[in-house]
């Protein structure tokens, strides 16, 4: 009888914590999400959640005050999106249009300012992150451009190619050159890139195989890799 009434008090114990675990993971996912936060272990799933309530995704970038103007492009063959935003223009120079799905322009900006720019700031004596190279946003294409494969992420808009930094101090960073840097480059790199992982689904660097050997590709789709 007792060893039967403290396992009923076990099996209540048990409904109380996860009832709370389950509360403070409901509250911290309706919160509205900063950008300006370092993404912590709710972050990728806040933004999955953004993806299916696109005005909650909007006032996100508005809090963030990004200059962006809503965009679509009719979807066809594979290609095209519903919820997107074009970048107008930022306190960072991005080489090329960045024309992304909203979550996915939530995720890049929330990459910069509090992965890269911090980054930026420790490893390279106080600079400031001036230049990210966007080598690709939305591209009508398939995966690697092979006709073989399936429509790539970047062809519904929901990707980004990253190709280097630049920073105040005028240091450059190429990927392409400076990946196997045994240094402050490649540290930083290898600290953006896992930070990207926190934040997107699918996060390509040169490690995973030579067709990335130049560029980061970091994408909003739902599996998740990173390597
Ligand atoms: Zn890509």
């Amino acid at each position: 009888m007792i060893a039967l009434t403290r396992w009923f008090w076990e099996v209540v114990a048990a409904g109380v914590v996860v009832s709370v675990l389950l509360a403070l993971l409901a509250i911290d996912l309706i919160a509205p999400l900063d950008l300006n936060s370092p993404p912590g272990p709710l972050t990728w799933l806040h933004l999955q959640l953004l993806k299916v309530d696109p005005e909650r995704c909007y006032a996100a970038l508005d809090r963030a005050q990004i200059n962006y103007k809503r965009f679509a492009d009719p979807i066809k063959d594979g290609c095209g999106f519903d919820n997107g935003a074009m970048l107008l223009g930022s306190e960072i120079n991005h080489g090329g249009n960045v024309l992304m799905t909203c979550h996915g322009l939530a995720g890049l900006i929330l990459w910069e300012r509090t992965v890269v720019a911090p980054a930026a700031e420790r490893y390279f004596g106080g600079s400031k992150l001036v230049r990210i190279h966007n080598m690709g946003t939305y591209s009508c294409r398939n995966i690697e451009h092979k006709k073989e494969k399936v429509r790539s992420e970047h062809a519904t808009a929901n990707a980004i190619d990253v190709g280097g930094f630049g920073f105040s101090n005028g240091t450059q960073i190429v990927i392409e050159k400076d990946w196997k840097d045994t240094n402050a480059k490649g540290a930083f790199e290898r600290e953006v890139r896992d930070g990207a992982c926190k934040i997107f689904s699918v996060v390509l660097s040169p490690d995973y195989n030579p067709y990335h050997s130049n560029h980061f590709h970091m994408d909003m789709s739902f599996v998740r890799f990173c390597r």
